[in-house]
């Protein structure tokens, strides 16, 4: 009994001091989070400042509408402002008719997205990356309000308002997003999913309404006071009994994320849905895209858009293609050596570009399930393609494997086609944001044909993505695209569904 009390009483200064220098290293992570979200409002509320005053300066030349003044001083304005993509200006019926870069013939419409109005009269909305023969995929984020309905518009990427910020700021699990009427316009870092474990602190910049929120986790907050606890030595042997019960609390509460993720692979919360690529000319289903889903035991299926970037972060994205590759051998296998012309995709990410270990992982998967690595197609985005020799020798083992390289999300980034041509591509799969445009508004449609064409100089087969309609689907059939997916067709689906999927497509015409 004694022992116990005196041991008790020892341990009292020790737990005082670990609880006086826990809550000091809290209250500095708390003053460094307000501190990063109070100089991104600072630096927001620049940009925005900026952009108002250029709008308001730009509505007096606007009077006469589309004039080739008002594109002039567009223009003026978008080289003294570098941070602005541009302007442009939207008339009374919705339309948005010239930006700096000229005229847009024919108008695009833009109205009818999201609109949110101001209490003064001003508008400030928000749009998809908006795809406009100048402009692609830039998002439009704020509007002023001219007296006749008619609006001028400032063109720039949403990223710009996060670009001052080292991503790594608030360590791995940090997040910070910037908000106008509680619309998300930028987002960088990890998105938290709980707000349990986490700190965060919001900051108003007191322009269109727009908010600043900075968050990170309490095991980043605790990292410095966990290694000063075993440097300095003060509670020596104590200090580490407190830190097993410490440890194991933590443990027992799932502290981040990224822990989950390490053990997803381990417990198996990790499917693979297959979406289903069709051939337009035959109209038939000749293939699938892997796609990974997140079974989540607690938060249910998790969007592989949340997860994806932090497993491209701690390189957990190397063993769970790994995994991904071995699980299409198993789900698929059998299709595919029932049927040669079957293929599936498969993503990668940056990382797989710095090593041939993919390459490696690819062929002793298509081996485990005596598949043609021929029938592997390899989705590579354009970050991915960095222009070194690394990069392209993993295409090109890839090649010589005989499995086939596809450019993934073209037109989001910001890599060229002459860019591209610098790599050994099989196909090129036009994006979603691009596709959508067909069938509402012609000069945005011209884009999408503007890039099959120039696919085909480059002698680049085309999947397009994203198709809903059968508008869409006609007109890029009558483009001469071959491939097509997207939820006009089928959604991604669980590997029984899919495979019941294509037995049924492709023998309804039978
Ligand atoms: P992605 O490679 O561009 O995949 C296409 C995404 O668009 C998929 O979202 C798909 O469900 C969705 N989609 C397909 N057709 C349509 C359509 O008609 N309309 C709309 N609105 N959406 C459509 P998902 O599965 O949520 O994947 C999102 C992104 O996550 C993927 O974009 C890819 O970048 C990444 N990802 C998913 N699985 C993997 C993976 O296994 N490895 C890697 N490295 N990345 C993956
Ligand atoms: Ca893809
Ligand atoms: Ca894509």
């Amino acid at each position: 009994m004694f022992a116990v009390g005196a041991g008790f009483l020892a341990l009292l200064p020790i737990v005082g001091s670990l609880a006086y220098t826990y809550r000091s290293a809290i209250d500095r992570a708390e003053a460094k989070v307000e501190e990063v979200a109070r100089q991104v409002a600072e630096h927001v509320h620049g940009v925005l400042w900026s952009a108002e005053g250029a709008l308001a300066d730009l509505a007096y030349f606007a009077r006469a509408g589309c004039t080739p003044d008002l594109i002039r001083e567009f223009r003026n304005k978008a080289a003294a402002l570098y941070a602005m993509r541009g302007f442009g200006y939207v008339d009374a019926d919705g339309y948005l008719t010239c930006t700096s870069f000229g005229k847009l013939a024919p108008p695009v419409k833009i109205r009818d997205l999201e609109v949110t109005i101001k209490p003064e009269g001003s508008l400030v909305w928000f749009t998809p990356p908006v795809a406009t023969e100048f402009t692609p995929g830039v998002s439009i984020v704020a509007l002023h309000n001219l007296r006749d309905g008619s609006l001028i518009d400032v063109l720039f990427p949403p990223e710009l308002l996060l670009s001052t910020l080292p991503p790594d700021v608030l360590g791995d699990d940090g997040f910070v997003r910037v908000t106008m009427l509680g619309i998300e316009l930028s987002a960088l870092g990890t998105r938290p999913l709980s707000a349990e474990d986490t700190l965060s602190a919001t900051t108003d910049v007191g322009l269109f309404d727009a908010q600043v929120t900075a968050t990170a986790t309490r095991s980043w907050a605790l990292s410095g006071w966990r290694q000063n606890l075993t440097v300095n030595g003060i509670v020596g042997i104590f200090a580490g009994l407190v830190l097993v019960g410490g440890v194991a609390h933590l443990a027992g509460r799932r502290s981040s994320i990224t822990d989950e993720l390490k053990d997803a692979v381990a417990n198996q919360e990790f499917e693979v849905h297959y979406q289903p690529v069709i051939d337009l000319r035959d109209d038939r289903c000749v293939g699938a895209e892997a796609l990974i889903r997140w079974r989540h035991p607690e938060r249910g299926l998790v969007p592989p858009d949340l997860f994806i970037a932090l497993a491209e972060e701690t390189g957990a994205i190397i063993p769970m293609t790994r995994w991904i590759m071995r699980q299409v051998g198993e789900d698929m296998g059998e299709l595919l050596r029932a049927d040669g012309g079957f293929h599936i995709a498969i993503n990668l990410a940056p990382a797989h570009f710095t090593s041939l270990d993919v390459v490696a992982d690819a062929q002793e998967a298509a081996k485990a399930h005596d598949i043609d690595p021929a029938q592997l197609l390899f989705e590579v985005t354009e970050r991915g393609l960095v222009d070194d020799q690394g990069c392209r020798d993993v295409i090109d083992a890839l090649g010589e494997l005989g499995s086939e390289v596809a450019i993934d999300d073209f037109g989001t980034g910001y890599s060229s086609l002459a860019y591209v041509e610098k790599f050994k591509l099989d196909y090129l799969k036009i994006d979603k944001a691009f596709v959508s445009t067909i069938g509402t508004e012609a000069a945005s449609a011209g884009l999408s044909a503007i890039i099959i064409d120039m696919a085909r100089q480059l002698g680049l087969r085309i999947i397009a993505e994203g198709v809903e309609t059968e508008a869409q689907m006609t007109y890029l059939r009558d483009h001469g695209v071959t491939n097509a997916q997207g939820y006009y067709f089928a959604k991604p689906l669980p590997a029984a569904d899919f495979l019941d999927f294509a037995r049924r497509y492709n023998a309804k015409g039978d």
